[in-house]
């Protein structure tokens, strides 16, 4: 089917989610959501070369949604982590969860440093099913013992190529070995230079590739 024709109900999304996608103004899917939603909503991994503007948070946060809405009426834990470098990027993720989210009975929220933790730790005692963090405050916060990562089946990391640029590598390494094996894994970056196409390679399982 040509591009131009492929709408967002041709994706496999749920009702909900579509409606989300018609109150956003979105027309038509992007071409990174056009290719990776539908095997994302399969479970598989997704290695998105793709950066800011391409619409690559709704390529994971729609699939991620619709994941954990087929688990509501459990008990809120952690089920989805997105990593995201800046306190910025974790904010606009959380507000466009907010929007897609919106038909949905599900909590999220979102935790980065620089601001005070009180907030962030109450939301998290309440129970959340989606964490959008920072690696810093999230790395902290893990420490004593206020998040734990568990139950995490649906990993996303975000602007892997600026976590190397500002040497959260190691944090990034740390955070990921706390994560249950069995998971599926999104992992985006504008560049792939070799250190980020090796950490690739380490957290993917037969990803999707999709420029
Ligand atoms: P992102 O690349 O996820 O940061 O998204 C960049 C901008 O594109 C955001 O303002 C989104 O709301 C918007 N956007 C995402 N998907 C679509 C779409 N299918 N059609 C139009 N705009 C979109």
């Amino acid at each position: 089917m040509p591009e131009e024709h492929l709408t967002f109900d041709g994706l496999g999304l749920i009702p909900e989610l579509l409606s989300a996608t018609k109150r956003a103004g979105y027309a038509r899917p992007t071409p990174i959501q056009q290719l990776a939603i539908p095997p994302a909503l399969a479970g598989r991994d997704v290695l998105g070369c793709a950066q800011t503007g391409t619409g690559k948070t709704a390529t994971f946060a729609l699939p991620i949604l619709q994941h954990l809405n087929a688990l509501v009426g459990n008990k809120p834990k952690i089920r989805a982590l997105v990593l995201t470098p800046t306190r910025e990027l974790a904010a606009q993720i959380s507000d466009s969860i907010t929007t897609y989210g919106e038909d949905l009975d599900l909590w999220h929220t979102v935790i980065f440093g620089g601001v005070s933790e009180k907030p962030q730790i109450a939301e998290l005692r309440r129970g959340v099913d989606l964490l959008v963090a920072t690696p810093g405050r999230l790395l902290d916060l893990m420490g004593r013992g206020l998040v734990q990562l568990d139950d995490v089946e649906l990993f996303v990391l975000d602007e892997a190529d600026r976590m190397l640029d500002m040497g959260f590598l190691p944090d990034v390494r740390r955070i990921t070995k706390a994560l249950p094996k069995d998971r599926q894994t999104m992992f985006f970056s504008a560049t792939m230079p070799p250190q980020i196409r090796r950490l690739a390679e380490g957290l993917l399982d037969r990803p999707v590739s999709v420029a």
